[in-house]
C-alpha cells in the first residue's frame, strides 16, 4: 500500500487525514420532496418497487398504451398563433396560482404512479426500479420549478439615489418549443415543460418519437391539473420534419433540446438563420463521462459504483461512465471485480420485478452499439461479456430483440476512445506511467475530449478530489459513489463543452433562461 502511494507521490500523513468514506448521506434538512431509493417522501407516500409491488403488476396488465395521433409540420406556425394566445392569458396568472397548478400535477403524478410506471415499462422499456425514480423524479420537478418560479419572479427592489425606486422584475418571454428525450420521456419531458409553465411560458412540446404515449398521459395529466391546452400543446412526430418546422416557426421565443450533440448544433444553426430576434436554446447533450480511481480507493465501491454508472438502464443516459481510468497499481482486480460482478447482472424483460438490464430503445440504437463493439472487438481486449441469461425460466432472451449485454473493453489510451457510446459499454485504461503519469495528466486527457458532462472520482485523499475537481470541465462530479441519478434541487444537472450549453436543469438558475428581465426606474 505505502509502494503504491510512493509511486503516485503522496504524503502518507495526507491520506491517515483522510477519514474512510462511503456513500454520502444527504445533509439535512432534505431540501426536496424525496431522496434516494427506498426513502418514503416528505409527504408520508412510500413509493418504491417493494412497496408498491402489487400495485405495479396490476398496472402492468390493465395499462394500454395511448395511439398518439402524428402532427402535421405544415401546421407549424398555426400550433405558435395558439400558444401565443394562451401565453398572453397564462403569463399573468398569478406566479402562486401556476405554481399551485404544478403541485396539484405533482400529487396527480404520485397518486398514477403504478399506470405511469407501466407506460415507461412498456414504452421505454424501463426497469420497474428505473420506472419508479423516474415518476418520483417528474414529480420533483414539477414541485421544484413551482417553488423556483415563485422565488425568483418576486420583484426586487435595487438601491438608488435619494429621489428614485429601482426594482429588477422578471416575467415570461412567449411560447417555448421543448424538444425531449426518449430515455427520459417522462422526467426530462416535465421538467422541461414545467420549467417553461411555471414561469409563464407557453409550450409546444416535441417528444421523442419513440415515446409519445408517456408524453400524451403526463399533457392530459397537467390539463387537468389546470393547465390550459393552448398553453400546453403536444406535437409528436419525427424531429427531421416536426421538430425543425417547430424551430423554424417565426414566433418561437425559445427553444429547450436535450439529445444529441450533432442535434442540438443543427437547431443551434436553424435558429441563427432565422430572421427577426436572437432566439435563445437550452440544449443539454451527451457525454464521454470517465471516472478516475486512485490507488487509495476502495475496490469494492469502486465496482458497486461502476457496475450502477456503466450499466443501470442499459447504459441510456447522459451520465453514464463511457471511460474508467484505473490506477495501474490495483487494475487487475478492480477489473476482475466487475467482472465478475457484471455476470451477476440480469439481462432480460423489464416487465420482470428481477431485471437489471432491459433492451436498448430500438433497433436502430442496437445496430449502433453493434457497430461500436465491433470496432472495438477488433482493437482492443475484451474483458467482460455478460452471458446472454433470462430473468425467469419462462422468458426468454428472444423475446427482447434489442437486448445488449453489458460488457467492456480495455483501450490502450484514449485516442482510442472516440464517441459516447449510448449502450452499456465499458471502456478501460490503465493511468500511472507514461502520458497518464498522473491523475492531472488523466484529467487533461479527459478534458481534452471536449465533453464536459459528468466526473467519477475514486480516492481517499480529499486534497486530491478537490484539486482534480478543480481542474475538470465537466458540470457534475461524484466522489467515491456512482456517478447517475442526479436528483432535483441536490445535484443541478448538465454539462459544458460539446455536453450543453447549461444553464443545470433541477437548479436554482434554470429558470432565469425562460424570463426576461425588466429593470423599472421612477423618478419620485
Ligand atoms: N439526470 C440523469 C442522471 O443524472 C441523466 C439525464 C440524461 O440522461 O439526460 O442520471
Amino acid at each position: 500500500f505505502v509502494h503504491q502511494l510512493a509511486d503516485e507521490s503522496v504524503g502518507m500523513g495526507e491520506l491517515l487525514t483522510s477519514p474512510l468514506r462511503l456513500a454520502p448521506e444527504p445533509s439535512l434538512p432534505l431540501p426536496m420532496a424525496v431522496y434516494g431509493p427506498g426513502r418514503p417522501n416528505s409527504r408520508g407516500l412510500d413509493l418504491t418497487v417493494e412497496s408498491m409491488r402489487a400495485p405495479l403488476l396490476a398496472a402492468l396488465a390493465t395499462t394500454t398504451l395511448p395511439a398518439v395521433p402524428e402532427f402535421d409540420a405544415k401546421l407549424a406556425s398555426s400550433a405558435v398563433a395558439t400558444g401565443v394566445v394562451s401565453y398572453q392569458k397564462w403569463s399573468k396568472v398569478a406566479v402562486a396560482e401556476r405554481a399551485a397548478v404544478l403541485r396539484r400535477a405533482a400529487d396527480a403524478l404520485e397518486q398514477q404512479m403504478p399506470r405511469f410506471c407501466a407506460l415507461l415499462v412498456k414504452e421505454a422499456f424501463k426497469t420497474w426500479g428505473d420506472a419508479v425514480s423516474e415518476v418520483r423524479e417528474a414529480a420533483d420537478f414539477l414541485r421544484y420549478y413551482a417553488g423556483e418560479a415563485e422565488r425568483i419572479m418576486a420583484p426586487v427592489a435595487l438601491p438608488g439615489p435619494t429621489g428614485e425606486t429601482n426594482e429588477l422584475r422578471l416575467s415570461a418571454r412567449g411560447v417555448w418549443v421543448c424538444i425531449s428525450p426518449w430515455n427520459f420521456p417522462l422526467a426530462i419531458f416535465m421538467g422541461q415543460v414545467a420549467a417553461a409553465l411555471s414561469t409563464g411560458n407557453a409550450v409546444l412540446a416535441k417528444p421523442a418519437e419513440q415515446t409519445p404515449g408517456v408524453a400524451w398521459e403526463a399533457v392530459k395529466l397537467m390539463h387537468a391539473a389546470g393547465v390550459p391546452e393552448g398553453a400546453l400543446q403536444l406535437l409528436h412526430g419525427p424531429g427531421e420534419t416536426v421538430g425543425a418546422a417547430l424551430v423554424a416557426a417565426p414566433g418561437v421565443a425559445g427553444v429547450v433540446f436535450t439529445g444529441s450533440t450533432q442535434v442540438a448544433k443543427i437547431i443551434n444553426r436553424a435558429l441563427a438563420a432565422k430572421d427577426g430576434p436572437i432566439v435563445p436554446l437550452i440544449a443539454e447533450t451527451g457525454g464521454i463521462n470517465a471516472m478516475l480511481v486512485d490507488s487509495t480507493a476502495l475496490p469494492e465501491q469502486v465496482v458497486d459504483a461502476v457496475v450502477q454508472s456503466a450499466f443501470r438502464s442499459a447504459g441510456q443516459r447522459c451520465s453514464a461512465l463511457r471511460l474508467l481510468c484505473v490506477h495501474e497499481g490495483i487494475a487487475d482486480g478492480v477489473i476482475e471485480m466487475i467482472q465478475g460482478a457484471a455476470q451477476e447482472l440480469v439481462l432480460g424483460n423489464p416487465a420482470e420485478l428481477t431485471t437489471d438490464v432491459g433492451p436498448v430503445i430500438d433497433r436502430e440504437a442496437f445496430d449502433n452499439i453493434q457497430k461500436h463493439l465491433q470496432r472495438l472487438a477488433s482493437t482492443s481486449k475484451v474483458l467482460a461479456a455478460q452471458k446472454e441469461r433470462a430473468s425467469s425460466a419462462t422468458q426468454s432472451i428472444a423475446a427482447m430483440p434489442n437486448s445488449v449485454p453489458p460488457s467492456a473493453f480495455e483501450v490502450r489510451s484514449l485516442a482510442d476512445v472516440k464517441d459516447e457510446i449510448f449502450g452499456p459499454v465499458l471502456q478501460i485504461v490503465r493511468w500511472g506511467s507514461g502520458a497518464l503519469g498522473t491523475p492531472e495528466a488523466v484529467i487533461a486527457q479527459i478534458n481534452a475530449l471536449g465533453y464536459g458532462l459528468t466526473l467519477g472520482l475514486q480516492t481517499r485523499i480529499d486534497s486530491r478530489a478537490q484539486a482534480l475537481a478543480a481542474g475538470a470541465h465537466v458540470g457534475n462530479i461524484y466522489v467515491n459513489r456512482n456517478m447517475i441519478g442526479a436528483v432535483v434541487g441536490v445535484q443541478p444537472f448538465g454539462g459544458e463543452g460539446l455536453s450543453g450549453t447549461g444553464p443545470k436543469a433541477g437548479g436554482p438558475h434554470y429558470l432565469y433562461r425562460f424570463c426576461a428581465e425588466q429593470t423599472l426606474t421612477v423618478n419620485t
